[in-house]
């Protein structure tokens, strides 16, 4: 498969921006080339475009190269920037799973790309298929959530690799929940996969969604293909000191993550016994799906009670499913209090 012929006809003649701080960085030198304000300090510089010491720390976390690493902020950005690149507008189509993350489609929309749908099962399971058949000769990219926001499950590895070594596009996984199940990661395979992007994010188990930093792992030739497109300094100076301080240093948040997952199952057990919730989907993530009657009123007695989960309207059950992020333990023990006080006739 021939990597670059899957971006867009323009996107492949791009040349890429060339900034100041691009083409010089190194300390000791008076620098009068980029129009910055030089009588002040701190945050006068530029960031760096493609912060190296960021990639070659994260690179040791994840045992891959800086090459296969591409940063943005929040890898939201990064979902729009692979729709741009290789999804040619009212050409291309995308295709996903339904129920999944929103964003997706808004980026489709965005960049006027059909984005096809397969509906997972009862048990919000794939049926590879099922999806497989989806797959058209329009379809440029497939985007896969795994563990999948909202239903919390991560699919079977093998399923994610056959569908990518079967499909001549790309094949996006976003693993913004994969802290929580290390296991589940697809990321070793990007050498294998020349069309396999995954995408991970700070905002969840990393505990950083106000910095925005998110992270593309790819093979150099996609990572190289995106940075053409890549706002020049989309990763601001601040978010890059903090996080390097924090992936350097990996152990506290490793052990919260632990901790979250304990927390996850004590709300499970205390959820399952509550006879008025139909079911607790088994979650591979920071939170918890339930089905009840009347979600609903579900909502609005625990928002009377100061609690705020999230509504899920599924196009056939639109008023079914809560999901519920886990939160320290006091706030879970609230949760818990509250519903069991609820009254549902
Ligand atoms: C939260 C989330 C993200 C993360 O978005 P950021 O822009 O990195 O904050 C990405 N994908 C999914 C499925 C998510 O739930």
């Amino acid at each position: 498969m021939e990597i670059e012929k899957l971006a867009r006809q323009n996107i492949q003649e791009l040349q890429q921006y060339s900034s100041a701080r691009n083409e010089f960085s190194a300390k000791g030198y008076i620098l009068l080339d980029a129009n910055e304000n030089n009588f002040l300090q701190d945050y006068n510089r530029y960031p760096e475009p493609d912060p190296l010491p960021l990639r070659q720390e994260l690179a040791k976390l994840k045992a891959i190269k800086p090459e296969n690493i591409l940063l943005g902020n929040g890898s939201g950005e990064l979902i729009d920037m692979v729709f741009r690149c290789f999804c040619e507008p009212q050409k291309d189509e995308a295709l996903t799973i339904y129920p999944t993350f929103g964003m997706y489609e808004v980026c489709a929309k965005t960049q006027n790309v059909k984005l096809n749908k397969v509906s997972l099962d009862n048990e919000f399971k794939l049926n590879l298929n099922n999806f497989c058949k989806a797959i058209n000769p329009q379809t440029k990219l497939i985007i896969l959530c795994s563990p999948n926001n909202p239903t919390g499950n991560a699919f079977a590895k093998e399923d994610l690799l056959q569908i990518a070594s079967s499909f001549n596009g790309i094949v996006l996984v976003d693993e913004a929940y994969i802290d929580f199940c290390v296991e589940k990661s697809v990321l070793k395979e990007i050498g294998s996969f020349p069309n396999l992007i995954v995408l991970q994010t700070f905002s969840k188990a990393w505990g950083m969604a106000g910095l925005r930093l998110g992270a593309a792992y790819a093979n150099s030739e996609i990572i190289s293909l995106l940075r053409k497109i890549k706002m020049p300094y989309n990763v601001n100076s601040l978010t890059q000191q903090l996080a390097l301080k924090e992936i350097i240093n990996p152990a506290g948040t490793q052990n919260i993550t632990k901790y979250i997952n304990k927390e996850k199952q004590k709300l499970l057990t205390s959820l399952q016994r509550l006879s008025f919730i139909i079911k607790v989907f088994p979650s591979d993530a920071n939170f918890l799906l339930i089905e009840i009657a009347d979600a609903e009123k579900l909502y609005e007695y625990l928002k009377a009670q100061k609690i705020i989960v999230r509504k899920l309207k599924l196009a056939d059950k639109p008023n079914r499913f809560l999901r519920i992020s886990i939160g320290n333990v006091d706030e879970n023990k609230q949760l818990i209090n509250a519903l069991k006080s609820y009254s549902y006739e």
